[in-house]
């Protein structure tokens, strides 16, 4: 059935709405679409083992329902706050007869994310699929409002997290396996008021670009999503001002924010042995604008 993108989920005004950090996606109002309803698999990862982190709510949620969905046994980290969201995402995992694994923890700590390579190796039997998605982002209308301590809290979970775990999961990694990053439209045309956060998705972008030159010859694929305005708790817990909240995605072309679902198809498509020449790219959604 066709259906018109505009007009297939909620457009702003949006109520006011905020949660303390880190936010759950169950106490949203509209509740984010992850696909748990919509998506539907046709084996593309079949026998494939991930980790994603963040893969509570938001774009990661959306990612392991999809890889579930595509025939694959999925690990997901998050915070121990984000236990309600952790949850649903493994019982819709094992409803599809994959095996789900809850593995909590703090990234900016460099021995939690070893251990957390380690832990998830053991669990799946392996890694073929690891997503760098976990992320911190907090608005402030001015650099004199960063503290170090809230700068520091952006680079270890956006930058640090992402190097200690690639650097560990490179021990595990097979050809054919792949890495992937949620970047973001902020990479390429940051916010005013989103300096810290804006500088780790350009690191994010760019580290995709090094590290698939870099592991090309061993047959590890290297890719990234930069998503654009997507409807998930970041938003509502200190990533995003209430005026912009309020009219959350109105300034996009499609007039809406977009949802976690809307991306799902994007991470099992980088992930797909199919797309094997595919390493070193960025692929955008941003209902228009954004780039690349
Ligand atoms: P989200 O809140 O659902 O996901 C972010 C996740 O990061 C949280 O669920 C949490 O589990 C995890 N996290 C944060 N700090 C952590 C820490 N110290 N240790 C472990 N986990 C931690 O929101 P989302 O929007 O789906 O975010 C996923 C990714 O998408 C992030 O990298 C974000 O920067 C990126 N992104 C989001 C948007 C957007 O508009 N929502 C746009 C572009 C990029
Ligand atoms: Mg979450």
């Amino acid at each position: 059935m066709m259906e018109d993108p505009t007009s297939k989920y909620p457009k702003p005004p949006f109520e006011k709405q905020s949660q303390p950090f880190p936010g759950l996606a169950n106490a949203m109002r509209p509740k984010p679409d992850h696909g748990e309803v919509s998506y539907k698999g046709s084996g593309r990862l079949a026998g494939r083992k991930a980790l994603i982190t963040g893969g509570d709510s938001g774009m990661g949620r959306a990612a392991a329902i999809a890889y579930a969905r595509e025939g694959a046994d999925v690990a997901i980290n998050y915070l121990p706050d984000e236990e309600d969201d952790a949850k649903e995402v493994i019982s819709l995992i094992e409803a599809e007869g994959r095996k789900a694994f809850a593995l909590p923890g703090d990234l900016r700590d460099e021995f939690f994310c070893e251990k957390l390579i380690a832990n998830s190796v053991s669990v799946l039997g392996g890694l073929d699929i690891l997503v760098n998605n976990a992320g911190r982002q907090q608005q402030a209308q001015s650099i004199l409002d960063i503290t170090t301590d809230a700068f520091d809290a952006t680079m270890k979970t956006n930058i640090y997290a992402m190097f200690w775990l690639t650097k560990a999961a490179l021990k595990h990694l097979k050809p054919g396996a792949v890495i992937i990053q949620t970047t973001s439209e902020q990479a390429y045309d940051p916010s005013a008021n989103l300096v810290d956060y804006a500088i780790t998705k350009a690191a994010a972008m760019n580290f995709t670009k090094s590290m698939a030159k870099q592991l090309a010859s061993r047959g590890i694929r290297v890719n990234g999503v930069a998503p654009g305005p997507i409807w998930t708790p970041l938003q509502v817990c200190g990533g995003a001002t209430m005026e912009k909240l309020e009219n959350f995605g109105g300034d996009a072309p499609m007039g809406r924010p977009g949802q976690p679902a809307e991306l799902a198809s994007i991470y099992v498509q980088l992930a797909d042995p199919l797309a094997s020449y595919a390493t070193g790219q960025v692929y955008g959604s941003a209902g228009g604008g954004g780039q690349p």
